[in-house]
């Protein structure tokens, strides 16, 4: 083929290329119009059973080259495309996405405001076992200007036979301490029958990884407005997140913040591991405060503080990790927590080199 022969060829070509072009647009004009109607009439703007006809048409009227399921791939494409010019696409985004909610959700948990740029420390117990052992860890922890305390009372432990938490006792201890120390308390609650006891013990409610995808206690937390700390499931995707996350701002309750925990994969040096970049992500993809469990992730108590670290790096609204008075009997998650002397340590590391504010509890 000789070069000018190429050239025609190609121009051509072009020419068809505009053609496509301008027929394209033409086309998306008609789509918005249709749109404008839809939206008047309050019509579905997906209709599948037209859809279905169009491709079929395609079908029929196809003489080649092109196979008939390539052209509907293509079509297919364009479609999709007309429906997002419709703003079908702005319709599915999540009420918890940036899309829906471009500044930052601001939780306010008592004097504490979650997601305004002072990152944080939320720390406490894994499980509260005595009223001794809460207000020991929250004294110390209140004299170093941390004021989110955590603590299990329902514990969603993998073995029937493991300490189970105290119930609606280790709430009572809760509040005592919170109230004893003017501290917010956090505490995880696994049915939808305790969320109305637990409103009048905390501040904020925890959802644990375990039951991130227990959808009758999201929409139940979802229907209050009390704060809700979301955990990431052990084995769930950001967007799966996204969507329990969903579950509960869709009964009405904004004060959400979601906590990535760790995620299962097949590395065993580490509990679970930490998805650091989930953190930014959600940050992207949703408005919420987006916190980091440091002890839960790691399993590791040498661990905590590289990981927090990295998690404040990477810009996470708040950190949170366990500390108990004696570790070492503590009935759950021994091997992890800080006893008090190492959590002193740890956030003056945090704040010498400046990760954490001084004073930002
Ligand atoms: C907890 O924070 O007490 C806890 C059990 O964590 P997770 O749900 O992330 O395992
Ligand atoms: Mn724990």
């Amino acid at each position: 083929m000789s070069n000018e022969e190429l050239e025609q060829l190609r121009a051509s070509l072009d020419n068809k290329n505009m053609e496509i072009l301008k027929l394209i647009n033409e086309r998306a004009e008609i789509v918005q119009k249709i749109g404008g109607v839809k939206s008047k009439s309050g019509t579905k703007r997906f209709d599948p059973v037209r859809e279905r006809k169009m491709l079929d048409l395609i079908a029929e009227e196809n003489e080649g080259p092109f196979k008939t399921s390539t052209l509907q791939h293509l079509f297919k494409q364009i479609f999709k495309a007309s429906l997002e010019l419709m703003g079908e696409d702005e319709q599915k985004a999540l009420l918890v996405s940036r899309k829906k909610h471009p500044d930052n959700t601001i939780v306010s948990v008592k004097n504490e405001q979650i997601g305004d740029g002072n990152q944080r420390l939320i720390a406490g117990p894994c499980s509260v076992e005595s009223e001794e052992q809460v207000f020991t860890v929250a004294e110390a922890l209140k004299n170093r200007g941390v004021n989110l305390l955590r603590g299990g009372a329902y514990k969603p432990r993998s073995s029937p036979y493991d300490f189970q938490g105290l119930g609606v006792e280790g709430l009572k201890i809760l509040k005592k301490a919170g109230e004893r120390f003017d501290m917010s308390v956090i505490s995880e609650i696994v049915t939808p029958g305790d969320v109305e006891t637990a409103l009048d013990y905390l501040d904020v409610i925890q959802i644990g990884a375990r039951n991130m995808q227990n959808f009758e206690l999201l929409k139940e937390v979802g229907s209050t407005n009390k704060p809700v700390l979301l955990k990431r499931g052990l084995s769930a995707t950001i967007s799966e997140f996204m969507q329990a996350a969903e579950y509960v701002m869709s009964r009405g309750n904004t004060n959400l913040m979601l906590c990535e925990r760790g995620i299962r994969t097949y590395e065993t040096a580490t509990r679970n591991t930490l998805d650091i970049s989930a953190i930014p992500i959600l940050k992207q993809e949703t408005h919420l405060p987006v916190l980091a469990d440091v002890t839960h992730s790691t399993g590791r108590r040498d661990l905590l503080l590289p990981a927090a670290k990295a998690a404040l790096a990477i810009g996470a609204d708040a950190v949170m990790a366990e500390v108990h008075p004696d570790p070492a009997v503590a009935l759950s998650d021994s091997a992890q927590q800080m006893d008090i002397s190492q959590f002193n340590e740890f956030i003056d590391t945090l704040r010498d080199e400046q990760l954490l504010k001084d004073g930002a509890g």
